[in-house]
């Protein structure tokens, strides 16, 4: 607000100078123009008094002439005398006002024109007075004869007619001067008498003018300020090509130091390739787009890697003729879409290709080899016991040793092959095609070789094998989705025969995969349909030949395959979850089962880790007992050592609040997997049961030595011992040797159904 107040003062200010200014400017020239008019005034008296002294003098030459004739017509000689001394008299005086006009003229002739009248004059004086003393001297008739000499007659002709020349001159020249007095007069007055409107009137038309050009550059000044402080670089270049408006951005943007406005777009252009230092090819090819987008008849834009930086140049046609030009550093635009890009097709933790890159490479892979008639393969690698170094190391050391491993596979492979993780601990790699198919085996032996060397991270020496999958194009597959898969199920199969070995795709494993998968949706509905079944074995005391223990194991009926074995749908039931629902019922079907059986018989029940993991088991078993009356102490928990390689203090937990409810641990197959007697003392269990592998060789003096060491433990722990999986008499002395008590396997009875189970209890309730 204030400063539009000023604004308005400062305005009407410049009003008022204005008005000022002008009426003082236009006094002045009403001053000059008297001052004119009185010179004027002065030629015109002047111009008049030289015209009427010519005039004067023609007369009195004039009369000079008529004296001369009445001297030629004189009546006697001495009229005659008489006349001539009048004439000298007469001629004397034209002499006086030769003088007095010459002397008037001053200026108005130029020195020669002057000469000349004067000479004329003096030469008629001449003439005249030789006429007049001839008369007196010698005679009239000798007068006369002078008189009309026809060079006096030509130049007194001439000197009548110069003389009476001048007078009209100078009355002309008093016209004149007269006719522009006059007009100067007018002007003044008409001055005068408008000078207050004019004043007004022309102060209003300048106050409107400055208002206005105020306004102009108050506006300009705003779009300049504008156009300067744009984040885009702006040109605007005429029909002609020539550059009539530049933001200073334009020129910081590429520091370009030439004064950019009257330049041509072509030097324009030329200044950013120097700028840029572009040179040769690149050079030529910017300059060559440049034109060839400023030169276009439409809209058009590109965009120009210039050093580290890019720019879009944008060129829009104006509808008045030439064009707007405008640039724009998208060089952050640029690196926030490669970071996204990059986030989308690279994985984040190494820095290597991502399941999304992958596939799109692997498409293209086999275009290219359909089209070139080459073959490739892929090669799907899994990290054995990696989650074991996440559980006991942490994942900060996990992610560190897949960082290593992609580090390692880049190394070792070609930059034309493609490395990518798709997560976790699978990497697969897509070798480029060639025309000779790869040496498969040598390259996983390799890899494996590879990846198996030991890791050193933060001062632990970590060593994890791999087992590798491959499929290979066209020979084994048709399509990318294949390859995959097949290298997937070459995967599964390598896992399935040890640690570290490779194993290549072949059509008998999709078939294998097939009827897992329909066995998949077959054992979903098995549950509904009543197939699963319970069966028991005793686990029996050999000092009293009694049952203590039944193990309830699940049995799958199938309609149309028959009995399948739990060793092939138990590993189906974990992958697909199904093992939550089924081990629900198993347990609930235990307990009642259990339930009617006499008091000293407890139930074992086989838990899965993947009920540890994905379901609340405490809460499970509680829910159990309370539906089926079972008493807690009757129930056996078992687990295996890959429920214990987990989270160890959550397990710790669980198993003490299942502790807490009255129910028994039992480790199960100990000496299987990872058995660490460690874990012996970490968890609390009642019961360790050796796994059969044990008893199969029991001839091996090491495994005898395992037997008696844990019976030695477990006596000094507290625990029951059972060994598992004892077919024979002979395995049975040995045992018995080693101090084992508790037994089960197909020497006292195999699984059998509840009915048998029932009759067997009944029995043996009788025998006591
Ligand atoms: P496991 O818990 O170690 O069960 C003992 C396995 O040894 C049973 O196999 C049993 O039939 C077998 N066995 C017993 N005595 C002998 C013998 O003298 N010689 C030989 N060769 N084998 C003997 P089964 O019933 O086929 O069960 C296999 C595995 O399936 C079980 O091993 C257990 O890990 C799992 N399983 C069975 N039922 C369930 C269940 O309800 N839940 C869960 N999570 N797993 C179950
Ligand atoms: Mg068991
Ligand atoms: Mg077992």
């Amino acid at each position: 607000m204030g400063s539009s107040r000023v604004a308005v003062r400062a305005r009407i200010a410049a009003v008022l100078g204005a008005s000022a200014f002008i009426a003082i400017t236009l006094s002045a020239f009403a001053l000059y123009l008297n001052n004119l008019e009185w010179r004027q005034t002065e030629t015109i008296v002047d111009a008049f008094e030289v015209a009427n002294e010519a005039d004067v003098l023609a007369m009195d030459v004039e009369k000079t002439v008529a004296q001369v004739m009445s001297v030629m017509v004189a009546e006697d000689a001495q009229a005659a005398r008489d006349r001539s001394v009048a004439l000298q008299e007469d001629l004397q005086e034209v002499a006086q006002r030769r003088n007095a006009l010459l002397s008037r003229v001053g200026e108005r002739m130029s020195p020669a024109e002057k000469t000349q009248l004067s000479l004329r004059i003096d030469e008629f004086i001449a003439y005249q007075t030789d006429t007049a003393r001839l008369c007196l001297q010698v005679s009239p008739q000798a007068a006369i004869i002078q008189a009309n000499d026809d060079a006096t007659v030509r130049n007194r002709r001439k000197m009548l007619v110069d003389v009476q020349q001048l007078g009209r001159d100078m009355r002309a020249r008093v016209e004149i001067t007269r006719g522009a007095a006059a007009f100067g007069r007018k002007v003044r007055l008409a001055m005068l008498q408008v000078l207050p409107a004019s004043t007004l009137i022309i102060g209003a038309l300048v106050g409107v003018a400055l208002f206005r050009r105020s306004k102009a550059n108050l506006q300009k000044r705003r779009y300049d300020v504008a156009l300067n402080n744009m984040p885009l670089g702006v040109g605007m270049a005429n029909a002609q090509g020539v550059l009539t408006v530049v933001n200073d951005r334009l020129a910081t943007m590429f520091d370009i130091a030439l004064e950019l406005s009257g330049c041509t777009v072509r030097q324009l252009a030329e200044e950013i390739a120097a700028a840029a230092r572009l040179d040769g090819e690149a050079r030529v090819a910017f300059l060559r787009t440049f034109q060839s987008l400023a030169s276009g008849s439409s809209s058009a834009s590109f965009v120009a890697a210039l050093g580290a930086r890019h720019f879009e140049f944008r060129c829009h046609r104006m509808d008045a003729g030439g064009s707007l030009i405008v640039i724009d550093d998208v060089t952050a635009a640029r690196r926030a879409a490669q970071d996204i890009e990059r986030m989308a097709l690279f994985d984040s933790l190494t820095g290597l290709s991502n399941r999304v890159r992958f596939r799109e490479r692997l498409a293209l892979t086999m275009e290219e080899s359909r089209a070139r008639n080459l073959s490739f393969s892929l090669l799907y690698l899994d990290l054995n016991a990696f989650k074991l170094v996440n559980d006991t190391l942490g994942h900060p050391t996990g992610d560190k040793l897949l960082c290593e491993v992609a580090r390692r596979l880049t190394t070792n492979f070609r930059d034309a092959d493609l490395v990518a993780r798709l997560g976790g601990d699978e990497f697969m790699v897509v070798l480029a095609p060639a025309a000779k198919p790869h040496d498969l085996d040598a390259i996983c032996a390799r890899l494996i070789e590879m990846v198996s060397a030991p890791f050193s991270i933060e001062g632990h020496e970590i060593c994890v094998g791999a087992s590798v999958g491959t499929a290979s194009f066209p020979g084994d597959v048709a399509t990318a989705e294949e390859m995959v898969n097949g290298a997937d199920l070459a995967l599964y199969r390598a896992k399935a025969l040890g640690r570290s070995s490779f194993r290549h795709f072949d059509a008998s494993m999709r078939a294998e995969a097939m009827l897992k998968r329909e066995m998949e949706t077959e054992l979903r509905a098995a549950l509904a349909n009543d197939e699963l079944e319970l069966y028991y074995q005793p686990i029996v005391d050999i000092r009293s030949n009694r049952i203590n223990t039944f193990e309830a194991l699940l049995r799958w009926r199938h309609p149309t395959r028959g009995q399948v074995s739990p060793d092939v749908f138990i590993p189906l039931a974990e992958e697909t979850g199904l093992i939550v629902e089924i081990g629900e019922w198993a347990l609930e079907r235990a307990c009642r089962d259990a339930a009617l059986w006499p008091a000293e018989i407890r139930v074992a029940v086989n838990f899965s880790s993947i009920q540890f993991r994905r379901c609340d088991v405490v809460a499970l078993v509680a829910r159990a007992l309370a539906t089926t009356g079972l008493s807690a102490h009757r129930l056996e928990v078992e687990i295996t050592e890959t429920v214990l390689i987990r989270d160890a203090e959550a397990t710790c937990a669980i198993f003490e609040q299942l502790r807490g409810l009255g129910v028994r641990l039992s480790l199960d197959d100990f000496g299987s997997g990872y058995s660490s007697l460690s874990y012996l003392n970490m968890f609390k269990f009642d019961k360790i049961k050796i796994d059969r592998a044990f008893v199969q060789n029991l001839n091996d003096p090491n495994a005898l030595a395992v037997i008696s060491a844990v019976t030695h433990l477990a006596s000094r722990l507290d625990l029951t011992l059972v060994v598992e999986g004892v077919e024979t008499p002979e395995q049975l002395a040995i045992l018995s040797g080693q101090g084992v008590h508790d037994v089960q396997g197909f020497l006292f009875a195999p699984p059998m159904p509840l009915a048998e189970i029932n009759r067997l209890v009944k029995e043996a309730s009788r025998a006591a």
